[in-house]
């Protein structure tokens, strides 16, 4: 048989999977709903097919343009894109057709019960221990009572029948899934107020955007239970399914606000890098099967499929991703890490706003940037490592720098160190001495060693004194690498300092 060109084009055009990201703007970006994105991304890449981003934004009660931005800004930094844009307000006379026609098909029915009876009803069944939901009342209003709520001017709800009978589906993620419709009753599908309910608008657009793959948490389960039912009755086979477990937090409970962040804005705020995200995010309920454990989105496509994705509840595991942002943070250029990093000092009031053109401060926030890179975990942490060197004196010796500095030998040291510094700020053009590499650093520790040889001082009798009167501390970057950071002169102050402070205490 020959087909067509025609034909087979359009087969082939039916035969791409569409898979949809659907957040509400109720709020950020959440981490689970950002794993959804995510997966849906790479599900779609993996298939060569397509993406498209709804914003279900019909609860206008809870719906707000500012989370719509803040969730497309999210998605942006996390670096995934999509190739259809719908949001569901904007859609609403489509929803209210296919009520329409449900209606014409005997399908649903308008309900006039008031929210009171509602709320009544519930409080009634739930008090006699049975399950709250409608009691079809209004389903059995003769069409002459319908005719006289409305010229009365009754608001209604349109009613979707639920008939009897067990809803199957096999989830690709979870295997055979069985409900009896016994337990959904007759639900919403439009408000009283014209908008959708979202069972019903997701069905109509999933159905009109030709989505062939629902991808999205278990929490959803029960609702494609109803979603089945409605997709039938407006005569569409439904989409695949795959419902994600929950993320969990490490004792088992929900991941919630109590623990800190679980929004993406949070930690871009707190200085974890998108690519770290993204990798320790496609992990949750998911791992290549070459087991890898660091690898981009990129990577990850060819990597990705739907039924590797475990049913087990993911858990949010701080820690490892903390590990995985310092590979990746370890992983940039210097330079690029003082473009990362700048604005969490400014944030931090290490330096200002205007320092940013400024080469001798940005000198600086390099050398620190190196000195650091292999100890943050996450940017935030960089102003607290840098403060104290962007300072013109010690704030504070520790108890051990008090310690350390306290020891016989210890003044001789810093006596010599500053005469090293004092003769080689002479001979530098810079007069603040701030110009340094860290290289002129070791000459000078040397310098001081060579003549501190005849008393025998040597090793950490030697460095200690002289990192505790540079920082009041006994740890941190290497010690070449801090005199290079604080300049000549600002080397002269600190010994000068910690000495006055040796004679004062
Ligand atoms: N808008 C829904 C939510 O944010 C998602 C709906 C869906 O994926 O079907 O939870």
């Amino acid at each position: 048989m020959v087909i067509s060109k025609e034909i087979q084009e359009k087969k082939e055009v039916k035969m791409v999977p569409r898979f949809r990201f659907a957040p509400s703007p109720t709020g950020g970006l959440h981490i689970g709903t950002a794993r959804t994105a995510l997966f849906n991304w790479l599900a779609a890449r993996s298939m060569n097919g397509r993406l498209v981003l709804r914003i279900e934004d019909t609860d206008t009660k809870r719906s707000d343009r500012k989370y719509e931005d803040s969730i497309i800004d999210d998605l942006k930094w996390l670096g995934l894109g999509w190739d259809e844009f719908y949001r569901q307000s904007e859609r609403i006379e489509i929803y209210q057709k296919f009520a329409n026609k449900l209606l014409n098909e005997g399908k649903a029915y308008l309900c006039f019960c008031t929210p009171e009876r509602l709320n009544d009803l519930r409080e009634k069944l739930l008090s006699e221990g049975k399950m709250p939901g409608y009691d079809n009342k209004c389903r059995s209003l003769s069409a002459e009572n319908v005719e006289k709520n409305l010229r009365e001017g009754k608001k209604f709800t349109i009613r979707f029948k639920v008939e009897d009978g067990d809803i199957l589906f096999n989830d690709l993620v979870r295997g055979n899934i069985k409900f009896n419709s016994k337990v959904i009753r007759d639900f919403i599908a439009i408000k009283s107020d014209g908008t959708p309910s979202y069972n019903f608008a997701v069905v109509v657009d999933d159905s009109e955007m030709e989505i062939t793959h629902v991808l999205r948490g278990e929490d959803h389960i029960t609702n494609t239970a109803k979603q089945i039912l409605l997709f039938k009755s407006i005569g569409r086979k439904p989409p695949f399914f795959a419902h994600i477990s929950m993320i969990l937090e490490k004792d088992g409970s929900k991941l919630s606000k109590r623990y800190g962040a679980t929004t993406i804005t949070q930690f871009r705020e707190m200085g974890y890098l998108s690519e770290a995200v993204c990798n320790y995010l496609s992990m949750l309920s998911w791992h290549p099967r070459d087991c890898e454990e660091i690898f981009s989105i990129y990577d990850a496509v060819s990597k990705f499929r739907i039924p590797d994705i475990s049913k087990s509840p993911a858990i949010f595991d701080t820690d490892k991703l903390n590990w995985i942002n310092g590979i990746y943070i370890r992983g940039k250029t210097v330079d690029e890490l003082v473009d990362l990093c700048t604005p969490f000092l400014i944030r931090g009031k290490v330096i200002e706003k205007s320092d940013v053109g400024n080469e001798e401060i940005m000198l600086k926030v390099k050398k620190c940037a190196d000195a650091f890179k292999d100890k943050i975990k996450v940017l935030g942490e960089f102003p607290d490592y840098a403060v104290d060197l962007f300072r013109d004196r010690i704030n504070n010796y520790s108890k051990e720098a008090d310690e350390i500095l306290r020891l016989e030998t210890s003044s001789n040291v810093l006596q010599f160190f500053l005469k090293e510094l004092e003769s080689t700020l002479k001979s530098h053009d810079n007069n603040e001495g701030s110009g340094i590499d860290e290289e002129i650093g070791r000459k000078l520790i040397k310098a001081a060693g060579e003549n501190l040889k005849e008393y025998k001082i040597k090793g950490k009798f030697l460095y200690m004194p002289i990192r505790a009167s540079l920082t009041g501390m006994t740890h941190g970057p290497e010690l070449p690498k801090i005199i290079a950071i604080l300049g000549l002169k600002n080397c002269i102050k600190r010994v000068n300092q910690t000495l006055k402070y040796l004679e004062n205490n």
